[in-house]
């Protein structure tokens, strides 16, 4: 750990809110200081009130707003006297006292104050720091917790013991604070939770906090518990994808809803989870209490979810009758799973959350093997941990469920995704909340979409092992597969019967429709294991009901593959797995369709490009991001009755009808 402290850097930010700012996104860029939303910081600022009179404010980090990005906006203004009033009950309940601050703000727009809000105005210095310090997670999660910090820090910081964050730690270190600070005092040190630093002005209290945790590094490094090597592991190469749909359809099951679950196998995932050691030292509970809500209190350490969840409803039962009003249990699913085979597995409702748990889980696991060098790692009790997972504030959550998309935590396989109706469909899908896994022969699909929910793949659909792989890689990276979409084929150029070469024949059926077979066959395990049933969408052609001719190689293709898709329809049905086609046509918004080759067929016909665009019984032109939208309909729970259909979507034509 070091500073980052960047005296041009800083020169830009004017002003102390400015350098609170500029020293937050300091702690906020080394996530071995906060991760995702951890930590938080403050200033104490006089300004004039609407009549003038000079007024304490302090400006908290304001929940929802991540340090490594923060903006001045994302500070809350609250006004310093209401919150030292509030530190003097004997009691608020975290309902009451997020309220009481809301209305101690003086920008009612700003967003609600950090619940450590009475703590950061309790403590007198005008800049105040708070991460959740790997070291110092490390150094307290431990038997002597206590000794250690003693022994790294003296008596320069003030220890206090733990006890729930909100009101109760503001309360108990309004208690201690001004007992045990005194003049050398920099900081404090929350055992099992985290530390502040202090300081008169941005610069100071930033780089005490890193020279405090540079202190506890050192401390654990001379004793073998920092940064420990990892052993070298061997990764099997056995196909994996079945199993990770089984456990994922098991997890989703028991979570009520479908879950994304990642799975990491890279050295420091499986050496963790491969250790003898693994169901002693992971079985303790979370680093930090607010990883509780991230990860759960344990993780599942191999494949018994039922065991898991029978375990996780005796411990809401142990622990329910802790809080004042009725709590309701939240699903009891895992979101961290530890197996030697499949690795590191987190999940989530989104590929976002499920990241966000592995974030939490790597630093989890260097902090276990630390804590375990340094004399055992020793979590809080199951009580403490209950009591932040059911606080009252998340159990408010529970009660206004945000509207989630459609296909929050499900899988789509899309062919042919790099551009148009393939393209399409990968951005109707990620809109729709699903992961997407797009396929493309063309290079760029890799970097076509740079988000987590995201994966493209390189791929010749015409290669038996590169389907598989595609598959094997999806299934690491999201669990398994919900909606396959059919899309990747060509439209080969005119040719007559009598002029056709039969390795132009073979190439078309071999992209068109091998392909697709293969694809079908190789999906349909996995489909089968979707928690809300597999869907499949083939994109067909108005020449399968209209064939042209010219094109007898590509229409008898589409037509195989029409007829594949109604087998399909019947063989599946029983797997719950449904099966549709759409059958497009004139869609002209793709890679195929330059303005060009537009004119010149237009042109052919007596029409303007115009006329020619929209040649069809309503008139109107048909476009990528349509027929997208149709595929992603038929996948979702208007369609959810229907299998062996085919949707014409081509404007109304003359022919079809
Ligand atoms: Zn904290």
């Amino acid at each position: 750990m070091s500073s980052l402290w960047n005296d041009a850097e800083a020169a830009a930010y004017a002003g102390d809110l400015a350098q609170r700012v500029y020293t937050s996104r300091l702690l906020g860029r080394d996530p071995a200081l906060v991760l995702h939303g951890g930590g938080n910081t403050s200033v104490k600022l006089t300004e004039p009130d609407l009549l003038g009179r000079p007024e304490e404010i302090l400006y908290i980090k304001g929940s929802g707003w991540d340090l490594a990005t923060i903006e001045a906006a994302g500070f809350a203004p609250v006004r310093r006297r209401a919150l030292l009033d509030l530190a003097t009950l004997p009691a608020l309940s975290d309902k009451a006292m997020a309220n009481a601050m809301r209305c101690a703000m003086t920008d009612a727009a700003a967003p609600s104050p950090s619940v450590e809000a009475i703590l950061h105005a309790v403590l007198p210095h005008k800049f105040v720091d708070h991460t959740h310090a790997d070291a110092i997670i490390a150094l307290t999660n431990t038997p002597d917790g206590r000794e250690h910090v003693r022994r790294v820090y003296g008596d320069s910081v003030v220890i206090i013991p733990y006890v729930m964050p909100g009101f109760k730690l503001a309360r108990l270190c309004a208690e201690i604070y001004p007992q045990a600070a005194h003049a050398g005092t920099v900081g404090m040190v929350l055992l099992n939770h985290g530390i502040f630093s202090f300081g008169a002005d941005a610069r100071e209290s930033y780089e005490r906090m890193i020279e405090l945790v540079q202190r506890a590094e050192a401390h654990l490094a001379d004793r073998g518990a920092w940064q420990i090597a990892v052993p070298e592991v061997t990764v099997s190469n056995k196909a994996l994808r079945a199993e990770r749909a089984a456990l994922r359809k098991a997890v989703s099951a028991a979570a009520g809803t479908p879950l994304i679950m990642a799975a990491h196998t890279n050295a420091q995932a499986l050496s963790f989870v491969q250790r003898a050691a693994v169901s002693k030292i992971a079985q303790q509970g979370p680093a930090t209490p607010d990883h509780v809500i991230r990860t759960k209190r344990l993780p599942l350490i191999g494949r018994d979810v039922a065991a898991y969840v029978q375990a996780y409803v005796e411990y809401f039962d142990a622990h329910k009758q802790r809080a004042d009003a009725p709590l309701t249990m939240l699903d009891p699913a895992p979101r961290i799973i530890l197996d030697p085979e499949l690795g590191l597995i987190t999940l989530g409702k989104t590929a976002k959350d499920a990241a966000i748990a592995e974030d939490i889980y790597r630093h989890t696991i260097d902090i276990i093997l630390g804590a375990e060098a340094l004399g055992g790692y020793q979590a809080l009790p199951a009580a403490d941990l209950f009591d932040m997972e059911y606080w009252e504030l998340e159990q408010a959550k529970l009660k206004a469920p945000t509207k989630a998309p459609v296909f929050t935590g499900e899988i789509a396989l899309v062919t042919g995704a790099a551009s148009g109706i393939g393209k399409a469909c990968a951005e109707v899908l990620l809109k729709r909340g699903a992961a997407v896994i797009g396929l493309d022969i063309n290079p760029t699909i890799t970097t076509l979409f740079p988000r987590r929910d995201f994966l493209g793949l390189m791929c010749d659909v015409t290669d038996e092992t590169a389907i598989q792989q595609a598959l094997e890689a999806g299934a690491q990276a999201f669990g398994g597969l919900d909606m396959l979409v059919l899309n990747a084929g060509i439209f080969p150029p005119s040719a007559k019967i009598q002029a056709l070469q039969l390795d132009y024949w073979q190439r078309v059926m071999r992209i068109n429709l091998d392909a697709n077979v293969v694809l079908l066959r190789e999906a349909h395990p996995l489909l089968k294991l979707a928690p809300n049933g597999g869907r499949v969408v083939i994109v067909g052609s108005k020449n399968v009901p209209a064939p042209g001719p010219g094109a007898a190689a590509y229409s008898a293709s589409k037509a195989a593959m029409n007829q594949l898709a109604r087998v399909a329809a019947l063989e599946w049905g029983a797997d719950g797995i449904r099966v549709n086609t759409v059958h497009p046509n004139a869609v002209f918004d793709t890679g195929l369709w330059t303005e060009a080759v537009l004119q010149a067929r237009a042109a052919n016909y007596g029409l303007s490009v115009e006329q020619y665009k929209t040649n069809n019984v309503l008139q109107v032109e048909v476009t990528s991001l349509d027929v997208a939208e149709l595929i992603a309909e038929l996948c979702g729970p208007a369609f959810s009755r229907t299998t062996g259909a085919q949707v014409p979507i081509d404007g109304g034509n003359d022919r079809v009808i």
